[in-house]
This record gives C-alpha cells, sequence and structure tokens, in this order.
C-alpha cells in the first residue's frame, strides 16, 4: 500500500528520525487516504516527549495533560502526540491517567477501530547499538523517504487495512470493555459509518446494544459535535437508523424514539420514524440547520397523536425541538432558526391567497427562514413519497418571488412614514397610540401597498387619530 503523505508532514517526520525519534502518521488520515477521501486532519505519533517535541519544533505548543503538541505548517496545526496507553476510565468518558511509551504498538491498542489503528512512518534508527546522538533547533532537515532498512512502513496489527476494504467497523479489543471505557466510541462509530458508507461488524454492534444506556454520561458538546457530523454526511439515515437499532437514539430524545411504530398515511408500510429519517436525506447536505430541522420537524408527533391526528404538533414540536437543542448546548443561532422551521412547517398553501395573504405570509416566516423553510417542506414532501414541489410549493415560490421583486411593505421600517413624522407633524407623544397608529398603517399598507407614501399614510393617520377620540 503506497502511503504518500503531505510534504509538510515528511518534514516533520524527517526531523523526529533525524533526531533518532520514531515517528508516524497515525489514526483517521491513513484510513481516509487508503479511501481516496480527503483527510480532515493528519496526527503524528512519536516516542519523543513533549518537551523534547517542543525543544525539536520551535513555536510549537502544548497545552493539555494528553501528550498532544500542536506544531503550526502553513497555517494549519498539526499535532504530535506522544505515544501513550490510557488508564483509568471512572466515569465512561475519559482516561484518568495516561502513561507514555516507547513503541507504536501500545499506542494503536489505544486507538478505538481497527480502521483507525494503522500507522504509517518508522522507528528511531540504532546505531551500534544505542539511539543516534538527537539534534536539537530547528534547522532544515531534507525528507527521508524510501530506501534503507528504516524505510518507513505501514503497520496495521489489527487487521485495518482488511477492514477498510471490507467496509467494516470493528472495535479494537473487547468492544464492550472499550464502550464502558469511553461511551463516545459508539456515537463515533455510529458517525464513522455514516460518514464513510460503512457496516458495523456484528459484535461491535451487539456490544453498542448493550452499552447504550452508557452514552447518558457524555458531554453535550462531544454528542452534538458528533450529531453535526453525521448529519452532514451524504445519507444520515444510515447513522439515523443505527442510533435507533442500538437504543443509543432514546438517549439523545425518547420523543424521537417513540416515533418508532407511530402510523402515517405516507408510504405504505412505513412509520413515523421512517419518514422522519427519509426526510432528513431528502436535505441537500449543505444545509445544517435544516437538516436538524427536518430529524425534529415531527417531534411532537408522538406526544400529540390522537384519533389518527397530530393536533398542534407543530407548536408542541418546537417546545420538544429547543429542548432537545438546549440540552445538546446547540449556539443560539441554531436554537432559535431550527424551532423556527419547526414551529412553521406545517403552512398549507392554496390557490385562493391573496397577493396580502402571501405577504403576511412573507412577514410571518421572515425572508431570511424562507429558502429553509421551503428546503424543509420539499424534504418533507419526498419523504412522504411525493413529488417535492407537492402542496403547492412551486406555485408559491413564484408567488413570493414576484412579490419581493417590486417594493413591499412588510415591516414597520418598510412604511414612508415613522414615529417621529407622527410626533413632528401630528403633535403626538412616543407611547401606545402612537404604537398602534403606527401597527394600523403597516397593516393596511400589506393589504394594499399603493397606499404607501408619506401624504396618504399621514392622512390615514390624522383620521384614526380623530375616530380615536
Ligand atoms: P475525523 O478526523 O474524520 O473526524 P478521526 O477518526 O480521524 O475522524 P479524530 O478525532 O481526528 O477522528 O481522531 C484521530 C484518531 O484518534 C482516530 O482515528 C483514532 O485512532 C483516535 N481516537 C479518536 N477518538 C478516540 C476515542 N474516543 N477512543 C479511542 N481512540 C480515539
Ligand atoms: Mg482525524
Amino acid at each position: 500500500m503506497e502511503i504518500r503523505p503531505p510534504e509538510t508532514v515528511l518534514e516533520i517526520l524527517a526531523r523526529l528520525w533525524a533526531s533518532g525519534h520514531s515517528g508516524y502518521v497515525v489514526g483517521g488520515s491513513l484510513r481516509d487516504v487508503i479511501l481516496g477521501r480527503e483527510p480532515a486532519d493528519w496526527d503524528l505519533a512519536t516516542d519523543a516527549r513533549p518537551e523534547q517535541v517542543l525543544e525539536l519544533f520551535p513555536g510549537a505548543v502544548y497545552e493539555n495533560r494528553f501528550g498532544t503538541v500542536g506544531v503550526r505548517r502553513d497555517g494549519i496545526t498539526f499535532e504530535i502526540t506522544t505515544f501513550r496507553s490510557d488508564h483509568d476510565y471512572a466515569d465512561h468518558r475519559r482516561p484518568h491517567r495516561v502513561e507514555f511509551g516507547d513503541a507504536i504498538e501500545v499506542d494503536l491498542a489505544r486507538r478505538d477501530f481497527t480502521i483507525n489503528a494503522l500507522a504509517w512512518g518508522a522507528d528511531a534508527p540504532v546505531v551500534g547499538g544505542g539511539r543516534v546522538a538527537p539534534v536539537v533547533g530547528g534547522g532544515p532537515v531534507a525528507p527521508v523517504v524510501g530506501g534503507g532498512p528504516d524505510a518507513p512502513a505501514l503497520r496495521d496489527p489489527y487487521g485495518g487495512i482488511a477492514d477498510i476494504e471490507a467496509r467494516i467497523i470493528r472495535a479494537v479489543g473487547d468492544p464492550r470493555r472499550r464502550f464502558e471505557e469511553d461511551a463516545l466510541r459508539m456515537v463515533r462509530a455510529v458517525r464513522l459509518a455514516t460518514t464513510l458508507d460503512f457496516s458495523v461488524e456484528a459484535a461491535t454492534l451487539a456490544a453498542m446494544q448493550s452499552r447504550s444506556s452508557l452514552i447518558a454520561h457524555l458531554s453535550a458538546e462531544r454528542l452534538a459535535a458528533e450529531l453535526d457530523k453525521l448529519l452532514a454526511a451524504d445519507r444520515p439515515s444510515i447513522g439515523l437508523r443505527l442510533l435507533a437499532a442500538t437504543e443509543i437514539l432514546a438517549v439523545f430524545s425518547p420523543e424521537l424514539a417513540a416515533q418508532r411504530g407511530v402510523p402515517q398515511n405516507k408510504i405504505p408500510g412505513e412509520d413515523l420514524w421512517d419518514h422522519t429519517v427519509r426526510t432528513v436525506d431528502a436535505v441537500p447536505a449543505d444545509r445544517p440547520v435544516v437538516r436538524l430541522a427536518a430529524l425534529l420537524h415531527d417531534i411532537g408527533k408522538p406526544s400529540t397523536m390522537a384519533d389518527g391526528h397530530f393536533h398542534g404538533h407543530d407548536a408542541v414540536g418546537a417546545d420538544l425541538a429547543l429542548a432537545f437543542l438546549v440540552q445538546l448546548k446547540f449556539p443560539r443561532a441554531v436554537t432559535d432558526r431550527v424551532t423556527h422551521l419547526v414551529r412553521n412547517h406545517m403552512f398549507t398553501y392554496g390557490e385562493g391567497w391573496s397577493d396580502s395573504g402571501v405577504r403576511r405570509f412573507i412577514r410571518r416566516i421572515g425572508r431570511e427562514a424562507l429558502t429553509p423553510l421551503f428546503d424543509l417542506r420539499e424534504a418533507d414532501n419526498e419523504g412522504s413519497g411525493m413529488a417535492r414541489s407537492s402542496h403547492g410549493l412551486d406555485e408559491l415560490r413564484r408567488r413570493i418571488d414576484d412579490l419581493l421583486a417590486r417594493p413591499v411593505v412588510l415591516e414597520r421600517e418598510d412604511l414612508a412614514i415613522d414615529g417621529s413624522d407622527l410626533i413632528a407633524e401630528l403633535g403626538l407623544e412616543p407611547g401606545p397610540v402612537l404604537g398602534r397608529i403606527l401597527d394600523e398603517l403597516l397593516e393596511q399598507a400589506i393589504t394594499d401597498p399603493a397606499i404607501n407614501d408619506r401624504p396618504t399614510l399621514m392622512l390615514m393617520a390624522q383620521s384614526m387619530l380623530t375616530e380615536d377620540r
């Protein structure tokens, strides 16, 4: 297997080797290269202790207890981690003690899956029974590639290459023990299966089923980061179905888990969860907010189900979606946008809508939310086995575009006058009366934009005032 890391990575390795240390590329980047995918990052491992790495790479930073030193090159941070084994997993989250080691094998043993337990590189050259004298400092070192007894080689102690070729995710060692140590590995398995389109090996899957409740010990941030990656995959359904099959879903959200078995008059033989999963897949992968909204759009259905209807599931769903997102500590901006979409996903357009009806719709949804809301509804249609444009979506979209192409009144700011005009010309005081008049003018201008000029609005305000008295 020919591995060709980028020049910068080779230079970092060469410096480690030249100073008498082992140097390897490790983990996910090799997996990605073998799959022909662009690695998200290049991680390196060495027997050099963090202080030694700091000396070898002037300007490097070491800000943790786990042996990872960051080296910046060309605006990218490369992480060089001292070989280590992890110990004392007390809380199913992370090791409380790490032990630095001298051999790459030890380091590969702590990694989660066979496909991630690969290394490419070489050990320190041994000269006359001892190691060569370390080179300290920052001078240039020529890359060493190919040839010689210590030519870089691929290390694959757990059959990771074979598993990559068979597209299988398999835990390194006893899967149950590995998931008890760090429960995040179960979610990583689901995420990797989704982004790589791999399947999970039987014993690993069985261990996930039996240990799923340990997910509750994980921090919101780590879970949300995995969910984000899962939802950005081509087909999130792969992972969503795995979450359901392993009962991990119930830990994330009992309400989503309750969608299983809820009947739908949509696709014969499919339930509400099937519909949710289809809807998520039907949203373009580069729309993370809409994908989240698709996941949550019918979260209110199980609890509102009565006589074959889901009355008020949009409003109930918006509240449940909010709770879900807050619990996972999603940023406020995301939470607001997703709940807005869930709350408004049930609009029913009919050709009888007047232009002012369409304008009121635009105002209620907000201009920025229109495209995401249409993306969601198109996906919802597809997830229901219908054409994406069903329910008059194309027609409504066309009318919205037409209306927005002309001057249009949607908000107070669009009116030809403002509060200070009313104060100056009608002698009004700031207060509720002024606000009521502006609201009334806005309502009338939405209905008939032709009235939106200064003299007309002033006259109307004047007569409203007289009527008020
Ligand atoms: P990606 O970078 O594509 O998100 P990755 O597998 O490279 O996926 P990283 O977070 O970059 O994930 O981790 C780098 C490597 O560290 C992994 O490939 C794996 O070998 C190891 N690793 C990461 N997280 C864990 C974990 N929770 N338990 C054991 N090993 C892990
Ligand atoms: Mg990585």
